[in-house]
């Protein structure tokens, strides 16, 4: 069973496939290319054998008379040539042996009657059979019929034929004129094609061979080429393995080749970077969330064990009672924020985005706000057109501007100033609130968006902010695909600018500033 399964994932394995897939390649490109040269070399051969029959046929015209024997009254077939001329004795020889010659009835002609040779037609020939008087006959007439219309060479009928060994001859066959140039005769002339098989059997055996071999080879090489080029994704992986919750500080190193591999090697490094980032942020987070928890629910439980261990009248006991609701009021208001803002950041809180007036909202915002700022004894004042329009959710557009208003006024000395103003710009409707108050120091202005940040040491109310406003700010902000810059100089004052994308105008995008919200 584990050999199976080890099997299996061999076989399932890139560096397998990789090999399969080189192999079955190589074995493709093996085949077709011996096909091809198979064919080509099949046609050489080919056209060889007809050059030499075409040699012979020239060389039958020159030495083949055929005339009428006056002592048998008979047309006979007479070889012209010097039978002591290699060359010419050879050539003749050649052509004797596969050969024939009818009259145009296909009736075999006899020849050189003297020298002993009687019937024009070679033993092979003969083994072959000679070709049927209809099949010749039928030939004769084409060719001559040929000759009438066409200029030479005349008509050539080429066949292929085995003897009775089943060895192969090609066959040129064609007429030639006897005496006086009017009498057509058959003559047929065979080259043995044995040769040439041999030659295209011995190719084809001799790739037979090869081709295996060539293929293991090939084998052998794509497996330790992939081998070689899967080595640093493996690495990657081992790398990847000995990463978890706990060291990601590690990294994988490049290469330094600048190939593809590198490139993962960059992705996968930047995804662990984020992935640690965000681990940090869920740590602080955790941190955070249980510091948080723990003042309130410590003052409860001190305020009640005072209680218990020392209150002696019932107006002590309501006032323990009293104070450890506020501090319960307390953490119930951090658990709804946090557990809304999860909800926001986790994509559960659907925003409802409808046309709406900008300056409205505000109005009425700054309307509401004028109660606290004056008990604060801060000047608050508005700046708005009477239409800006943009596509909002009303309750989250709301929730920001009270986030940003109260911080102001909360963060505002006595005598200070407010400001909210509203403009409408060609793609996007910008509001500014901005204060006169004891403004942000630089070095805490990126992590003011962050869940529980609060710049320490000088809040004025220090049991009031949950750190969390911003947050929100930050997230409806980016919700509405808008962006959130601040300025702030310390003990001057701050000013927030938020710009949303107009009403029709398309934004996915999101812009912050300081942190993104963790
Ligand atoms: P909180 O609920 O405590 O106000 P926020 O997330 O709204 O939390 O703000 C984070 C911190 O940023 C605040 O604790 C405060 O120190 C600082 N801050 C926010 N707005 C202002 C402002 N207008 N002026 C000065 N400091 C500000």
């Amino acid at each position: 069973m584990p050999r199976k399964r080890s099997i299996r994932r061999i076989t399932r394995g890139l560096r397998f496939r990789l090999t399969v897939a080189f192999a079955l390649f190589f074995a493709l490109l093996f085949i077709g290319v011996a096909a091809l040269f198979r064919a080509r070399l099949k046609k050489e051969l080919n056209d060889q054998a007809r050059a030499t029959l075409d040699q012979r046929w020239a060389a039958v015209k020159g030495y083949l008379r055929i005339e009428r024997n006056p002592s048998t009254n008979r047309e006979e077939a007479y070889w012209y040539f010097d039978a002591t001329d290699t060359d010419e004795n050879w050539i003749v020889t050649s052509i004797h042996q596969v050969y024939l010659i009818t009259d145009q009835n296909g009736n075999v002609l006899w020849g050189d009657t003297e020298k002993g040779e009687v019937l024009q037609c070679s033993p092979i020939y003969h083994d072959m059979g000679v070709d049927p008087p209809a099949l010749i006959r039928d030939r004769v007439r084409q060719a001559v019929e040929w000759a009438q219309h066409q200029p030479p060479p005349g008509k050539v009928f080429w066949t292929e034929r085995r003897d009775s060994q089943g060895a192969p001859y090609l066959i040129r066959a064609g007429i030639v004129l006897g005496e006086f140039k009017h009498d057509p005769y058959y003559v047929a002339l065979g080259f043995p094609l044995a040769e040439n098989r041999k030659i295209l059997a011995q190719f084809t055996w001799i790739y037979i061979i090869v081709i295996p071999g060539a293929l293991i080879l090939g084998s052998v090489l794509g497996w330790f080429m992939a081998g070689r080029a899967l080595m640093p994704v493996l690495a990657v992986a081992q790398a990847a393995q000995r990463i978890s919750g706990s060291n990601l500080s590690l990294r994988i190193p490049t290469r330094r080749a600048g190939d593809e591999l590198d490139y993962l090697i960059l992705t996968f490094n930047r995804m662990i970077e984020r992935l640690e980032a965000s681990f940090q942020q869920m740590r602080q987070f955790s941190t955070d969330v249980s510091h948080e928890l723990r003042t309130p629910i410590t003052a409860i439980r001190g305020q009640l064990e005072v209680a218990l261990f020392t209150a002696k009248s019932t107006d002590h006991y309501r006032e323990a009672m009293f104070n450890a609701l506020q501090d319960i009021d307390r953490l119930s208001q951090i658990v709804r924020a946090l557990l809304l803002l999860s909800q926001a950041e986790s994509g559960q809180l659907v925003l409802q985005k409808l046309p709406l007036n900008l300056s409205d909202v505000v109005r009425d915002l700054v309307e509401q706000f004028q109660i606290p700022a004056d008990a604060a004894n801060v000047r608050l004042a508005a700046d708005l057109p009477t239409e800006c329009a943009v596509q909002a959710d009303r309750v989250q557009l709301e929730r920001m501007i009270t986030n940003l208003l109260s911080n102001a006024i909360k963060f505002t000395p006595e005598g200070g100033n407010v400001n909210v103003s509203v403009r409408s710009l060609p793609d996007c409707a910008e509001i500014v609130v901005e204060d006169s108050g004891r403004g942000i120091p630089s070095e805490h202005l990126p992590h003011i968006f962050e869940r529980f940040y609060r710049v320490p040491g000088t809040a004025p109310h220090p049991d009031e902010g949950l750190g969390l406003g911003l947050s929100f700010v930050a997230w409806i902000v980016k919700a509405h695909g808008g962006r959130i810059d601040v300025d702030s100089t310390s003990g001057k004052g701050t000013r927030f600018t938020i710009k949303l994308p107009a009403a029709g105008v398309a934004s996915d995008a999101a812009e912050l500033t300081g942190q993104p919200v963790a």
